[in-house]
């Protein structure tokens, strides 16, 4: 579904990916983890080309990441997208953020992108909280609509940048309840969190990363009991 193939990248002097190769097929979750800098972000950045390569190429579905215009747009259609912030919209309502995308990307009708946004927002555990605006809605539950509204556009990956890390720790389980959710019904997912409970349950793959590199790939089972190499080690002992 993903496929990173020897892909670079530097932000001046600094090698911020070096040769990234990581291959997630369909129906895959993989857990992204490393120290603050390593490049997590910024590869997440590059699947949907928020940010430019200069070596290699990404593909998704078969289908190689196009460097502008309408196919782009195609493109990042396919990838969900969910941050660290939340990133609603304001002024609009928590039930015309999730249709907005749909209408105007997906030129679906109103009536019709009203009718999946209920579902979703039901989905995500939000549904009484359609009319409201997001700053009247908890951080734990604008971003569940956030995910909401990325699953509106039907994207055929959705990519996670610490979707939890700034969130009150009493609201972290409810987001990542419905991403281990997501993940049993197959969706295919890039998790880039410390939440090692997540990793845990959801994850097929970790990839552990360091200094823009990969450096270790494996199953959490495998990853957290026994990691190979020094970084590895050093990182889980800081974190568990
Ligand atoms: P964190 O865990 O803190 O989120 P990360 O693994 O996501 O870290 P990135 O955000 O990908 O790391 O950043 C990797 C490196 O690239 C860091 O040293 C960062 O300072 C640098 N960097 C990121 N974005 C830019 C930019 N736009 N311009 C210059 N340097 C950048
Ligand atoms: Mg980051």
């Amino acid at each position: 579904m993903v496929v990173i193939e020897g892909v670079n990248k530097h932000f001046g002097d600094l090698h911020v990916l070096r040769d990234i190769n990581l291959t997630v097929g369909k129906g895959e979750v993989v857990v992204v983890l490393g120290p603050s800098g390593s490049g997590k972000s910024t590869l997440c950045r590059a699947i949907n080309r928020l940010e430019t390569i200069e070596s290699g190429a990404i593909s998704i579905d078969g289908k190689e990441l196009p460097e502008e215009g309408k196919p782009l747009a195609e493109l990042r259609a396919d990838v969900g997208m969910v941050f660290q912030s939340f990133n609603l919209f304001a002024h609009k309502t928590i039930r015309e953020n999730v249709t907005l995308g749909p209408v105007k990307v997906r030129k679906k009708s109103k009536a019709d992108a009203d009718k999946q946004a209920d579902v979703l927002l039901k989905r995500v555990g939000v549904e009484a909280q359609a009319e409201k605006y997001p700053a009247q809605l908890s951080g734990g539950q604008q971003q569940r609509v956030a995910i909401a509204r990325s699953l509106a556009m039907g994207p055929k990956v959705m990519l996670f940048d610490e979707p939890t890390s700034a969130l009150d720790p009493e609201m972290v389980n409810e987001v990542l309840d419905v991403m281990v959710e997501l993940a049993r019904e197959g969706m295919t997912m890039i998790v880039v969190t410390h939440e090692m409970g997540f990793a845990r349950k959801a994850a097929d793959r970790v990839v552990f990363m360091a200094d823009g590199q990969i450096v270790e790939v494996g199953t959490p089972q495998d990853f957290f009991t026994n990691p190979r190499s020094e970084r590895a080690k050093d990182f889980l002992g800081k974190i568990l």
